[in-house]
């Protein structure tokens, strides 16, 4: 079976994707194949960021194996975008979700417009190539947090045709229709063409 690498240390994302892959690859986290450091994501976009981490792996461990890297956040219309590539640490190096989606509910407070689509990019390196896929789900932005499931901006989240944030739907729920399901969706349909 061949051996996908895909770049995070979040055992979450590598059951999603074997979810998706029912068994045709075999996939392995960074932690599997012993990167246990933070790998840099210095870009101004998600496909650079998305770039630099598959790029990362490719040079520890060669062209011989595919790599499947994302970055992903949330993109506010009002906000110009924000909090975009910076959603992580929207409030700060802490990484903490309760700080950013304050801030954000905080810098939305006087505006109408809450429009916001959640953004997941794909890297895919294989044989010397590189391949990107974009996944999104639109929605908008509420004013108060609702619900205890999912992380990051969930609470506030509310995807378009539903009433429940992303926190009160289930994680199966979630990701039929998620911008990181939509991208590895794109991906594997990709690979069956
Ligand atoms: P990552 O690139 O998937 O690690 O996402 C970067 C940041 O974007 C996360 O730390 C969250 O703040 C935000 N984010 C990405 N995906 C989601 C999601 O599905 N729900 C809520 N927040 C998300």
């Amino acid at each position: 079976m061949k051996k996908l690498i895909l770049a995070t240390h979040n055992r979450h994302k590598c059951d999603e994707l074997l979810e998706l892959m029912k068994n045709s690859r075999e996939v392995v986290s960074l932690d599997d194949i012993n990167i246990t450091e933070d790998i840099p994501e210095t870009g101004n976009t998600f496909m650079e960021n998305a770039r630099q981490k598959a790029e990362y792996v490719r040079q520890r461990m060669g062209d011989e194996v595919e790599i499947l890297a994302d970055d992903s956040g949330l993109e506010v219309f009002a906000l110009g975008g924000e909090p975009g590539v910076l959603s992580a640490r929207y409030a700060g190096e802490a990484h903490n979700d309760n700080a950013n989606t304050a801030k954000l509910l905080e810098n939305l407070k006087n505006s109408d417009d809450r429009s916001a689509r959640f953004v997941t990019v794909l890297a895919y390196m294989h044989n010397g190539q590189t391949e990107f896929f974009e996944g999104e789900v639109r929605g908008t932005i509420i004013n108060e947090c609702r619900g205890n499931g999912g992380f990051g901006y969930d609470p506030v989240f509310v995807p378009e045709g539903y009433e429940q944030t992303f926190a009160e739907v289930s994680a199966e729920v979630k990701n039929s229709m998620s911008h990181r399901g939509n991208a590895f969706r794109a991906w594997k349909k990709s690979l069956e063409e």
